[in-house]
């Protein structure tokens, strides 16, 4: 791992920052005929057609009028983190008087709880306000949908960002990204009912992991507030480059050295006093340059094979977050494709780690590289067999 000063993503101009109700995994969760549905395709009709097609997939799969097995494990996974996301879970008031200890100290004490309650990767960086949403587009809080009333104890005293629409003001100086990996063998039975248990239980674990660590850090005196998949205020990927946990890959999604693709993130915004860490260098983007095997093994082509595009004041690829999601209402599952063929995304064994350290030095040797995986893994994605406690229990289905 080679630290740097500045992240691998290189800035243009001034980053305008994203307002989540444009996102596709905001613009799915919209209700025909509610407000909010109204005013955002009034504002943006072009989108209309796709979003009803989008909102397909994750309707029918919180659908709980009638069991089929990719319903009952998408929920078994999914249904609580809802419940994560409630204002006084994700935030509060830190507690009056708190602990004064050394910045060593709070980092090292952070670093180790974190850790033992069961993130694989933690990581401090700094919150810069350009990754901060700039307006809330998910829940927990729609109008004209009573199962999403206020089911919480109480508002956190100067909580934003509660109903679709308001504005988010976090003004955090740190932010500490969490990493989860994923069992490589469940999602490579995808897309299915077996990865979507996977990554909903570890999207749960990333959730209750940064709340549980927002809320020592509250008892300790510091404001601090969870971000997870049911309540983000911020964008988790490129908080998490710049705490220097990987680099911005081709597919979108962050790259670590050793796990690859294969992480969810969570973060906690904090004031308490932390060591940052560097941003990081581990030539991924030369490396994503020539691989291309995301761009070529998708489904329908979302991933670039071309150059990077500017964006919002970033140079990026960036992939058609409508194709993607549109695929996953197809074949009904979400799909992980991208993510498990990644050659960097292996079990963290000695022979990966060594592969993983001569890529990250030798940009030249990216093609034999990638060649060697092809081989081996294979060239094309083919998805295995789900583990026989699974296939066994399909014999029951549908009732
Ligand atoms: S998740 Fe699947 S459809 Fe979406 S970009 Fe990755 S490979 Fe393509
Ligand atoms: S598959 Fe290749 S191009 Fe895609 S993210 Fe992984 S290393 Fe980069």
């Amino acid at each position: 791992m080679m630290c740097v000063k500045q992240p691998t993503y290189e800035i243009t101009g001034r980053i305008d920052r994203f307002d989540e109700r444009d996102t596709v995994f905001a613009r799915e969760t919209l209700v025909t005929g509610a407000r909010e549905e109204i005013d955002y395709h009034k504002r943006n009709p072009h989108l209309k057609e796709i979003d009803t097609e989008l909102s397909r997939f994750i309707t029918d799969k919180m659908d709980r009028s009638g069991a089929t097995w990719g319903r009952v494990y998408y929920q078994t996974g999914f249904s609580s983190i809802a419940h994560l996301g409630l204002p006084d879970c994700v935030d509060g008031l830190p507690s009056p008087g708190g602990f004064d200890l050394t910045k060593d100290r709070n980092t090292e004490l952070v670093r180790n709880l974190a850790h033992y309650l069961g993130a694989d990767l933690v990581n401090m960086g700094p919150l810069k306000p350009e990754w901060v949403y700039s307006h809330r587009g998910t829940r927990p809080f729609f109008d004209d949908q009573p199962e999403n009333l206020p089911l919480f104890e109480g508002m956190p005293e100067g909580y934003t960002g509660r109903l679709w629409g308001d504005a988010i003001e976090i003004g955090h100086a740190n932010a500490i990204s969490l990493g989860f990996a994923q069992n490589l063998d469940l999602l490579r039975a995808g897309p299915s009912e077996a990865s979507d248990l996977e990554i909903g239980r570890v999207y749960a674990k990333s959730a209750l992991v940064a709340c549980q660590l927002a809320s020592f850090i509250r008892s300790m005196g510091y404001p601090a507030r969870a971000h997870h998949v049911r309540n983000y205020c911020v964008l988790a990927v490129p908080v998490a480059v710049d705490a220097g946990m990987g680099e911005l890959a081709r597919s979108g999604h962050l790259l670590h050295k050793t796990y690859g693709l294969n992480l969810r993130l969570s973060t906690v915004t904090t004031d308490l006093p932390l060591n940052q860490d560097q941003p990081v260098d581990d030539g991924i983007q030369a490396f994503c340059e020539r691989c291309l095997k995301c761009a070529r093994t998708c489904p329908v082509a979302a991933i670039p094979a071309g150059d990077k595009t500017v964006v919002r004041g970033v140079r990026k690829w960036q992939i058609d977050p409508e194709r993607c999601l549109g695929y996953w209402s197809r074949v009904g599952a979400a799909c992980v494709i991208c993510q498990t063929v990644c050659p960097w995304s292996k079990p963290p064994s000695l022979f990966h780690k060594t592969v993983a350290h001569i890529a990250s030095r030798a940009s030249w040797m990216t093609r034999a590289l990638v060649y060697g995986d092809d081989l081996f893994y294979g060239k094309r994605y083919e998805s295995k067999k789900e583990p026989g406690w699974m296939c066994r229990s399909r014999v029951d289905i549908p009732r």
